[in-house]
């Protein structure tokens, strides 16, 4: 017997408790994993406190995303003892997830932990993290340079912007870390950010195309925030937008992308293609300063993570949240 989160809902109520857990219980799958580290994600703080409808069946285990070791596996491809990482695939959403001490799942959902990376490592790259991958890789793809100018990331101190402000300034580009908390400043700076721009300059609605000041951008906020960054992008610039945190909303018109040829590219982590994600965690493990990478997260026990889970969706937590779930194993 092991421990789980598991949100259930009965009429309108729903109730998140952490209790044990029955391997037997577990959904269908060919793999049997041991959870070594999970993660508390924006999208854990949404199905937590049920501030969305982020769940699509009851009872749920949430956990987006866990790194752990093979117990057991009627896939070829898996052996026990093989170290993996798994994000997405709608995992703590429709299919039982990682904020838990096992998780039965496909083998084709796995990918296996590069060689250098550790559970914990992996999770403090986690969801957010490998999905700031997908956003370098996807500015990449159209072309972006370091040298083309500076890039604007939002949401800079939460986890997938400060992923992205790490991975982008490592990569030799020059990063304007928007943020809400200026005392932020000293640990965006450390994670290699040139300048730091006040969110607030960005929330307020503004004209279509403003003065030409970044040449790419990582958005997590979308709304009037992502409104702003593209009417900011200059000719030819590309955005990678990924995330809803200011809003589901994009108050914009077709300027900045008929008058300057700004490239929009949306990212989704959760049903990436296998070669993708793999290519993904293969950058991660070379381009990462993993050294750096420790100082970005934070380590909370499961039996505090119901608790925490509101503060995430007040933007009050700084970088990644690791969560130790049998941390001996990988
Ligand atoms: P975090 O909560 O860690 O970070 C979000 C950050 O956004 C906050 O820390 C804050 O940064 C900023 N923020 C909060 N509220 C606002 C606002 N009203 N306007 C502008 N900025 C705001 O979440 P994650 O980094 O894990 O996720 C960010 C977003 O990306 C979420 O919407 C999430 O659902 C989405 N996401 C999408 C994925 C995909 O596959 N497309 C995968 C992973 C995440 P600061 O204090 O620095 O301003």
């Amino acid at each position: 017997m092991t421990r789980a989160i598991t949100i259930d809902k009965t009429e309108d109520a729903q109730s998140v408790t952490l209790g044990p857990l029955d391997p037997a219980g577990l959904p269908e799958g060919e793999v049997l994993v041991d959870v070594a580290f999970s993660t508390l994600n924006y999208k854990d703080a949404l199905a937590i406190t049920g501030a969305s409808p982020v769940v699509r069946s009851f009872p749920m285990v949430p956990g987006i995303d866990f790194a752990g070791v093979v117990r057991d596996s009627a896939d070829p491809a898996w052996k026990p003892g093989d170290r993996v990482v798994l994000n997405g695939w709608s995992v703590g959403e429709k299919h039982w997830g990682g904020l838990a001490g096992q998780a039965r799942v496909p083998g084709n959902w796995l990918v296996p932990l590069p060689e250098g990376i550790s559970a914990r490592q992996a999770m403090a790259i986690g969801t957010a993290g490998y999905t700031a991958m997908l956003c370098v890789m996807a500015l990449e793809r159209q072309g972006l340079t370091p040298d083309a100018g500076e890039v604007v990331v939002t949401g800079a101190a939460g986890g997938v912007g400060s992923i992205a402000t790490l991975l982008l300034s490592t990569l030799g580009y020059t990063v304007a870390a928007v943020t809400g908390r200026p005392s932020e400043e000293a640990f965006l700076r450390d994670l290699g950010a040139a300048s730091i721009v006040d969110r607030a300059e960005l929330s307020a609605p503004g004209k279509p195309l403003a003065r030409e000041r970044w040449a790419g951008g990582i958005d997590v906020a979308g709304s009037t925030v992502l409104a702003n960054v593209l009417a900011a992008t200059r000719y030819r610039g590309v955005v990678a937008c990924c995330g809803l945190a200011a809003g589901m909303d994009l108050p914009t018109s077709v300027a900045p992308f008929i008058l300057r040829g700004v490239t929009l590219v949306g990212v989704d982590s959760v049903m990436c293609p296998q070669p993708e994600r793999r290519e993904a965690w293969a950058r991660l493990a070379r381009d990462l300063d993993l050294a750096k990478l420790d100082a970005l997260a934070t380590e909370l026990p499961l039996d505090r993570v119901i608790e925490t889970a509101p503060k995430f969706l007040k933007g009050e937590v700084r970088g990644r949240v690791v969560v130790p779930i049998a941390p001996g194993l990988a």
